[in-house]
């Protein structure tokens, strides 16, 4: 969700109580912008000070308020972060109560929580599931040690399998797991050896992230000064394949370039999920909270990424936005296709047509052959999608199809 903020327009500074015309349930998103510390490769918004929680969770609501009905209805709500997981399960319980106030949610709702296992214990999630969550997925990130203080992560590999049973003990029964590789050093065997013992827990979901260096993060100054050596991109490519390679063969089918969703015999449940693939299928979502972002009607915007810039905003009565695009036809075509590759499902063609009343073909040909014939893409039923190797050089493809 995090995106750096392209001046303001003032196109949406208006608060509306118009409900959107889009058929698809949209997406909410509060983004909780409080950790206990900075992991040092991490730039999402947050601050170390909670003091700020109480009157975040009252701005909130505020801002909740001034999108009310919106979008005619909503079937996800994602807290995200930051740590939402430093909320007490009172405050979220308050979101929550907000969220049901000011939009239709569907019966079947997908209530997410990301949880930092430095940050709870069982009661907690207990309570969390009595607030009303449905959903958690917890960033355990790896089950080394060694890697966990590399990342400054604030809970030991035992704290974070505690978490995820502790999680399924109070009942919850979709839970997720985040986890980091490619950390310098890291060797295949090794990476294969934290997969297998993540899989023997039997998570519903896996998101497997390759450690970025973001620029103007401590770990990118350790990175200049010499001090950490990332991986040769040669060995995190590797690393990414057989990623896909091992969990595909142990029951955890790939759906995203980063994320994996158990499938079990005789079992239809579809453990996607439903939040995050509103960001890859061009649904509607509204974002709450400084720097959340919102795409409604083929425009997006964003909120200020600043705590205080967002406080302000709201104390004076004011939609806390700090800019706004509307995307024009050319650019919803290249996110279409951008987001469709990182899709295992891959671009369709059909939707395509309909959406952009133009055939698939007469834009991306005879480019698509050329990929097709370099083994980087495939067609299947109507759909153009990645290969296997080609996912590892999906920037690459991207930039071919849309130059
Ligand atoms: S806990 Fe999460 S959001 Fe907070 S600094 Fe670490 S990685 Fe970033």
């Amino acid at each position: 969700m995090e995106k750096e903020s392209p001046p303001p327009t003032g196109h949406l500074s208006r608060p509306s109580a118009e409900a959107s015309t889009f058929p698809t349930p949209a997406g909410l998103y509060i983004h909780v912008p409080f950790c206990r510390a900075k992991c040092p490769y991490c730039d999402f918004y947050s601050v170390t000070d909670r003091s700020l929680i109480p009157e975040y969770t009252a701005a909130l609501l505020a801002e909740l308020n001034m999108l009310r009905n919106r979008v005619p209805r909503a079937d996800t709500v994602y807290f995200g972060g930051g740590t939402p997981s430093v909320l007490f399960p009172l405050q979220v319980a308050q979101i929550l109560e907000g969220l049901h106030a000011c939009f239709s949610l569907t019966p079947d709702v997908e209530t997410t929580l990301e949880v930092n296992p430095g940050t709870v214990d069982k009661a907690a999630l207990a309570a969390y599931r009595e607030a009303g969550i449905s959903r958690l997925n917890i960033g355990l990130q790896s089950i080394d040690d060694q890697t966990l203080a590399f990342l400054g992560r604030i809970h030991t590999a035992k704290k974070g399998i505690d978490t995820y049973r502790w999680a399924r003990e109070v009942g919850f029964d979709n839970v997720g797991l985040d986890l980091i590789y490619g950390v310098p050093g890291q060797t295949r065997s090794r990476w294969e050896g934290e997969m297998a013992e993540v899989v023997q827990l039997a998570p519903d979901h896996l998101s497997c992230y390759t450690l970025t260096i973001e620029p103007g993060t401590p770990m990118a100054k350790k990175v200049e000064n010499g001090l950490v050596h990332p991986l040769e991109e040669q060995t995190a490519g590797e690393l990414f394949s057989a990623t896909a390679q091992y969990l595909n063969r142990r029951g955890y089918r790939q759906y995203e370039i980063s994320n994996f969703a158990r499938i079990a015999e005789g079992d239809t449940t579809d453990r996607r999920s439903r939040h995050n693939r509103k960001y890859w299928t061009f649904a509607p979502y509204l974002g709450f909270g400084p720097a959340a972002h919102s795409f409604l009607d083929n425009t997006r915007w964003w909120n200020h990424r600043s705590l205080d810039d967002y406080l302000a905003d709201l104390k004076a009565g004011k939609r806390p936005v700090a800019g706004t695009e509307m995307l024009t036809r050319e650019q919803q075509m290249m996110e279409f296709i951008y987001l469709g590759l990182r899709q295992t499902d891959g671009i369709d063609t059909v939707d395509f047509a309909s959406r952009f009343m133009a055939d698939f073909a007469d834009h991306f040909e005879p480019e698509v052959t050329r990929l097709l014939n370099e083994g980087l893409v495939e067609r299947l039923s109507g759909r153009v999608r990645l290969t296997t190797r080609g996912m590892r050089f999906l920037e690459h493809v991207v930039d071919r199809l849309l130059s």
